[in-house]
């Protein structure tokens, strides 16, 4: 126990955490180890995990297949520079992710986070217009509440309120928000709801290279599930005024949202589509940016000639492989089936909480249940009740929300929500 203090000591002091304080004393927990849905923590508690940390661990932790093929790799390589080298491990993912997603997109930038990817897109819109010789097109259309990254590129088209963008205001480029689609998941998009995005593309659409957006589900920025007609209109109107659609599907990727990709959802294709999170089931940091050819050509031809953009750890064998065969092993499975079953699950096991008057709404998508509070939940007091609940759930703002490994079963998913149910009713 003395080690753990100590432990625990050297990380209040020296670390930081994300979006958090250095002189934090929020509850932080030591893990020291994590097998399939469950963390083990050097109290010897167990916690069956309701983040997936973070949308990424999909198969649950600790995979024999995925530990097999690490293992394998490294014997051939950890790493080796992506410039004028490449390797197996790459090539082999690169088709798979071709295959796996919606034609015509065919070509992969692979970069370390998702935040990169974002930025890697925003400047492949970039290069796309000067290459036509539309230097002006440099600005882009966000929605508010979005949630792209934290890097400067990402968070100027993040939510300016969220983001903290005044701030950040002499650093930050202005980009052109609207307000976030207001016709909800499973419901049509009126002429109404989509008169924001119509105006600007109007008014601002020839100074700006792309719309971007996270499709179906805005994730960080408030875990909002909107309807996929509002997709449908959105590029049909970029089409119109000659704009790009830039899909952030970090989040949404590989099957969260009951589709492989939510852009399935409005069965439209964007012209640039960023994944991460899932991509590697959790195992290293891997994101990639994917385009289609006249959009990649384009760029090829015009000014420098190149795409400006090239990270030391670029393609790395070990994240590729563990990539593939997280992707190998999703397509195997019966991935739908699983995300079926748990929406139905946190359907049923979060309706209690519709009755209460704390909650303002309640809302499940695929593999996701959120719980919207009226009122900001306490950070301090909320997530050790979660753990001694025996279930790891980090809310954020009025959100309490859960996407568990697609492998969860059905008692596991039961403590989860029967966790939040209580948690609501007694505080
Ligand atoms: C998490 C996230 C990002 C940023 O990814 P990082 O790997 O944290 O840089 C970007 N967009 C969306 C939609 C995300 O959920």
């Amino acid at each position: 126990m003395q080690d753990l203090n100590e432990l625990l000591n050297i990380d209040k002091n020296l670390i930081w955490h994300p979006y958090s304080a250095m002189s934090s004393d929020l509850p932080i927990y030591h893990v020291d180890s994590a097998n399939g849905v469950r963390l083990k923590l050097s109290n010897g508690q167990e916690l069956i995990d309701g983040m997936s940390s973070w949308w990424s661990v999909i198969h649950g932790y600790n995979h024999p297949a995925m530990n097999l093929a690490l293992e394998q790799q490294l014997k051939d390589m950890a790493h080796v520079m992506f410039g004028g080298l490449t390797h197996t491990p790459a090539i082999r993912l690169t088709e798979k992710i071709i295959d796996i997603t919606p034609e015509p997109l065919n070509a992969v930038f692979y970069s370390d986070s998702g935040s990169v990817a974002v930025e890697v897109a925003m400047k492949m819109a970039i290069q796309y217009w000067h290459a036509k010789g539309k230097t002006k097109r440099q600005r882009f259309i966000s929605l508010r509440s979005g949630y792209h990254g934290d890097t400067l590129g990402a968070m100027s088209v993040s939510d300016p309120e969220t983001g903290i963008h005044s701030l950040f205001s002499g650093m930050l480029p202005k980009q052109i928000f609207i307000e976030q689609p207001q016709c909800r998941f499973g419901e049509p998009c009126t002429d109404n709801n989509i008169a924001a995005l119509k105006k600007v593309l109007t008014e601002h659409g020839e100074h700006c290279a792309a719309l971007i957006m996270e499709p179906i589900v805005q994730g960080a920025g408030g875990m909002w599930f909107y309807s996929a007609d509002y997709l449908v209109k959105a590029r049909k109107l970029c089409d119109e005024h000659n704009l790009l659609l830039i899909f952030d599907e970090i989040a949404t990727g590989f099957g969260r949202t009951g589709k492989l990709f939510a852009c399935e959802h409005a069965d439209i294709v964007p012209d640039i589509m960023c994944i991460g999170k899932a991509l590697t089931g959790g195992y290293l940091s891997l994101a990639a940016t994917l385009t289609k050819q006249e959009i990649y050509m384009t760029i090829d031809r015009g000014e420098p000639g190149v795409f400006m953009h090239g990270p030391t750890f670029m393609g790395n064998p070990l994240a590729c492989r563990a990539a593939l065969t997280s992707i190998c092993l999703l397509v195997e499975s019966k991935w739908q089936e699983n995300i079926n079953r748990i929406q139905q699950y946190l359907e049923k096991g979060l309706a209690p909480c519709r009755n209460s008057p704390k909650v303002n709404d309640v809302r499940v998508l695929g593999g996701i249940g959120v719980v919207e509070l009226k009122e900001l939940v306490d950070m301090y007091t909320i997530v050790p009740k979660f753990v001694e609940a025996g279930v790891w759930i980090r809310p954020f703002g009025k959100l309490i929300y859960i996407m568990p490994p697609y492998i969860i079963d059905n008692d596991d998913l039961g403590t989860l929500t029967s966790a939040i149910v209580s948690l609501i009713n007694d505080s």
